[in-house]
């Protein structure tokens, strides 16, 4: 999981403050100078990092800061829209062209993840938004590449353009935007050349391809394993040809998390998607919001949601989001989901995007089938006022219950603690955001 040893001291740090009634000044300048370290070591670029200090610093002991919620919540709050801000703040999307098609540039480096992205791009526009794109195989320099991507298209239903390695991508991408229009694909999008390197005769062929293409995005892809580099590669590539969004590939690596927090402020320009992984759903749209909660720990329990809405039926959907929006959610909730939960992918992957679940000490609800299965036992055993009011659970309940279910005490005790703090981490986290204001809806 990527930004988990910067997930990790942040919330070490943030725990401290958490709970403060008063925050003094002495408090915050410690805690921004563990943020500051923190930051660093996730490669965060050095002047970013600078830049947010202060303004975290600024705003924490500002007086607006002081009113509602605790201070110590305040200080996190501040922290957690700062991070937003810095990853771009609301979410931003791919371009529409008012005429169609619209015209959509894959750029990058060898071995980012352009052709992948190209493919991903384009099963999300068909799945998600009903459109209809046109594949084209303009990458005419790395071996392999056209055929690469005349293999996802195939796996995807979808069709290739390719006119083979020997017609200059220009030309290409001309041939393809008229064909386009002839079969009345509403996306173009345009797996351009890389190189190994940034280099004068890359940016040539790609200005000259933007010049016929006029294009209505250019999607640089950058590898976000790479750190530093992808941020200095990010900001060539924007000299050279305005790039107009970013994709950051391989997030589900272990990267430190520098290139996803530094990007958009070095570059100005914004993440637009994050790769997930190989396969070819796994692109997901880059919401800056969501992404610093998971950082701080906070959990992501919007994406959560949204994962839950395409996989499980809609009513459903909507009376979880409900209930984890009111905590009004307890063990019987718990039981009813747990099946559809598992429709919706590894455990592991979704109790992450729960707030709280990464924290450390919370590792051992991040589990295995052999463990779930033997916390449905527990809560199998729990009679139905339990399940409702886990607080009435006392000693006596508790060894019955771990009889019953043949697991330890302690296995009762580690279950029933993870809820409550679950929906501690809920709560303060709702609190936040109202906090905040009105805010958007989901998605
Ligand atoms: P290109 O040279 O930029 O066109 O790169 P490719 O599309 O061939 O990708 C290079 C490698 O990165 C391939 O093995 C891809 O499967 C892999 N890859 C691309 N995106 C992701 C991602 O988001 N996560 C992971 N884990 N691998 C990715």
């Amino acid at each position: 999981m990527a930004f988990e040893g910067l997930a990790e001291r942040l919330q070490g740090t943030l725990t401290k403050i958490r709970g403060k009634g008063k925050v003094s000044e002495q408090d915050v300048k410690e805690m921004m100078r563990e943020v500051r370290l923190a930051l660093l070591e996730a490669d965060v670029n050095f002047k970013v990092v600078k830049q947010f200090i202060a303004s975290v610093r600024e705003k924490a002991l500002g007086q607006e800061v002081m009113k509602s919620l605790t201070p110590g919540q305040q200080v996190i709050k501040v922290v957690n829209e700062e991070l937003t801000a810095l990853m771009g703040g609301e979410q931003s999307k791919i371009a529409v062209s008012s005429k169609s098609p619209t015209v959509v540039m894959m750029v990058g480096l060898q071995g980012a993840g352009k052709t992948t992205t190209t493919a991903k791009l384009a099963n999300h526009l068909r799945k998600n938004h009903n459109r209809k794109p046109l594949l084209v195989a303009a990458d005419i320099y790395r071996p392999a590449a056209i055929k690469q991507l005349e293999t996802l298209g195939k796996q995807l239903n979808m069709p290739v353009f390719n006119l083979g390695d020997q017609v200059s991508p220009v030309e290409i991408a001309k041939q393809a935007i008229d064909k386009a229009k002839e079969d009345h694909h509403d996306y173009v999008i345009i797996d351009t050349a890389g190189r190994l390197h940034v280099d004068e005769e890359l940016m040539q062929e790609l200005q000259q391809v933007k010049e016929i293409a006029s294009p209505d995005e250019i999607l640089l892809v950058v590898d976000a394993m790479t750190g530093q580099d992808a941020v200095n590669v990010a900001e060539s590539f924007n000299e050279q040809l305005d790039v107009t969004g970013v994709v950051l590939t391989k997030l589900d690596g272990d990267t430190r998390g520098g290139a996803a927090i530094s990007v958009k402020a070095v570059t100005n320009t914004p993440i637009k998607f994050a790769g997930m992984g190989e396969k070819i759903d796994q692109l997901e749209p880059f919401h800056p919001e969501r992404m610093a909660s998971r950082i701080l720990g906070m959990g992501d329990v919007l994406s959560l949601i949204e994962k839950a809405q395409t996989n499980i039926d809609e009513e459903k959907a909507k009376q979880l989001e409900k209930k984890m929006r009111t905590m009004d959610f307890t063990f019987e909730d718990f039981l009813e989901q747990l099946d559809q939960v598992r429709n919706m992918g590894p455990l592991d992957e979704l109790l992450n995007m729960m707030p709280g679940m990464n924290k450390k000490g919370m590792k051992d609800l991040q589990v295995d089938e052999k463990q779930v299965g033997k916390v449905e036992a527990i809560v199998r055993s729990m009679t139905t006022k339990e399940k409702q009011e886990p607080s009435i659970i006392n000693a006596s309940r508790r060894r019955r219950i771990a009889k019953g279910s043949g697991t330890s005490i302690q296995d009762v005790n580690r279950l029933l603690k993870q809820f409550e703090d679950m929906k501690k981490m809920m709560k303060q986290m709702t609190n936040m955001s109202s906090g905040k204001g009105k805010k958007k809806g989901k998605g």
